[in-house]
Formats: structure tokens, C-alpha cells, sequence
């Protein structure tokens, strides 16, 4: 009998110690559950605050500066200029913008690079051929749709900054449907877009036969107290504008320009329409 009194007691007894460990235990666990997210909070914070600065820090470069210059490649990804083309942005800390076409699975690279180096991927169009892009104001809209699509399954990112295959001052839209252009300029700004054109032609998909071409057509075009939207491509075999890229840096840095990308905040830099 005493023998099993015994025993009674010893099962509470480590009945109790198993059940005050178990508390103890998801005491603990609360604690440093209430202190891990303490602590996220605190770094999200100092995130928000460090941006909040740089954004202040940018906002104040620009007053100060004689301009601003966005570097706009059109027409990439392609495997030979676009890489280099990233590769001298790197090397000089400047963000462009890179206004895409439809790329397969081995240009996904460029994108995704153009995405982690904090430029702006923007879209020109699933197909840049006209006769495809402008039959209506609906296949335009549906040729942003779908590189918006592509671009959104490699990135993540909803891209809504857009410029139209020839800009919206093209007059071979004509060709397809008359008035297209007139109609789209709304519909697109309607659907949430916001479309760029430029204000300085570097003329590289033009006239423009030497690096030194370029880069007279981009320093000449430059004008101070503006956005100036500086239009070059990044197809393939486009030499010229990767030779021109640094100089027209430098020329930009010591005239006291900022180089910045284009982002949903930047005000629209848009022609007259002619169709
Ligand atoms: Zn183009």
C-alpha cells in the first residue's frame, strides 16, 4: 500500500515538473516571438527611414542640378548590346531605363539583371512591327498587355511605364488605321499607363554612323532646367552607342546634369500626335 502511495506521489511530481517545463518552455517561446518581431519592426523602420533619406538626398542633387538626363534604351534585350550597355551603367552608379520588346528564355538574364541593378524596365511592345502593333487602338493595347504579361512573369514587377513602336508622333500608323494615335494617347493613360517619347534623339536607329555622331546628337540636344528623355537602342550591333555611353557621362557629369530612370513619378516627356 505505502509502496503505491509512493509511486502516486513520484507520477505527480513529474506529472507537475513536465507540465511547468512545458510552460516555461512556450513562455520562452512567446518572449523571443514578441522580440523577433520587435526587432523587424525596428529594421523595416530604419529601411523606410534610410529611403525616405536618399529620396530627400535625390530630390536635393536634382534642385541643385543644371538638369536632368534619363538614358532610354529601346528595341533590348539583346545578348550583344544590352550587357554592355549594363556593364558601363554599373561601372558609372547610373540608372537608365530600358524600354523592352518580347525576349525568349536565354534574354531572360538581361532582364532580370536590368531589374536587380535598379533600373527601370519599361515596355515598347511584344512586336515592334507596325503592321502588327497599329490595325487598331485594341492591338496596341493588347501588344502592351502582353509584354507586360512576360515582363511581369520574369521580374514580379507591373511595369506601366510605356512608349509606342516610333513614339506617338508617328505618322506610319497611318498606314493602318487612321487616327490611332489619337485614340490611343488617352486609352493608355485611361488603362493606368504613363507614356514617354523623348526630347533628345541620338538618332543611333537614324543617321547617326559614328560613336561621335551620337554623342554630338545627345550633348547638342541636352538642354539645361528640363527632363531631358534621351532616346538610344539596345540592339544588336548598336557599337556606336556603347562607344558614345561613357563619354556622354562625363560630359553630363561635368555640365552638372543628374542621371536618373524613368519611375511612374517622372512627368510625362510626350510629342504631338500627327495620326
Ligand atoms: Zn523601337
Amino acid at each position: 500500500m505505502v509502496v503505491v502511495i509512493i509511486i502516486i506521489i513520484l507520477l505527480f511530481a513529474i506529472f507537475s515538473i513536465v507540465i511547468k517545463h512545458n510552460h516555461n518552455k512556450a513562455e520562452q517561446m512567446r518572449i523571443e516571438a514578441t522580440k523577433k518581431a520587435e526587432e523587424e519592426e525596428i529594421m523595416k523602420i530604419a529601411i523606410e527611414t534610410q529611403k525616405i533619406e536618399e529620396l530627400k538626398k535625390e530630390k536635393q542633387e536634382e534642385e541643385n542640378a543644371t538638369g536632368i538626363i534619363y538614358l532610354t534604351f529601346d528595341d533590348g534585350p539583346t545578348s550583344d548590346s544590352t550587357p554592355q550597355i549594363l556593364d558601363i551603367l554599373k561601372d558609372r552608379n547610373i540608372k537608365a531605363t530600358f524600354f523592352v520588346l518580347h525576349y525568349d528564355e536565354n534574354h531572360e538574364q538581361f532582364i532580370k539583371r536590368e531589374k536587380n541593378e535598379g533600373h527601370t524596365i519599361a515596355l515598347h511592345g511584344y512586336s515592334h512591327k507596325y503592321s502588327e502593333v497599329y490595325p487598331s487602338a485594341d492591338t496596341c493595347l493588347e501588344n502592351f498587355r502582353k509584354i507586360k504579361e512576360q515582363v511581369y512573369q520574369t521580374t514580379g514587377i507591373e511595369s506601366k511605364i510605356i512608349r509606342f513602336p516610333g513614339g506617338s508622333s508617328n505618322i506610319v500608323s497611318k498606314k493602318y488605321c487612321e487616327g490611332v494615335m489619337t485614340e490611343l494617347v488617352t486609352r493608355v493613360v485611361d488603362e493606368g499607363y504613363r507614356y514617354f517619347d523623348w526630347n533628345v534623339d541620338s538618332d543611333d536607329a537614324g543617321h547617326a554612323k559614328t560613336s561621335q555622331d551620337i554623342y554630338n546628337n545627345v550633348t547638342s540636344g541636352i538642354k539645361p532646367e528640363r527632363n531631358n528623355v534621351v532616346l538610344m537602342h539596345d540592339f544588336a550591333g548598336n557599337h556606336k552607342t556603347i562607344e558614345a555611353l561613357n563619354d556622354i557621362i562625363n560630359w553630363g557629369l561635368e555640365q552638372g546634369y543628374v542621371f536618373r530612370r524613368i519611375t511612374e513619378e517622372t512627368p510625362m516627356v510626350t510629342h504631338g500626335v500627327n495620326n
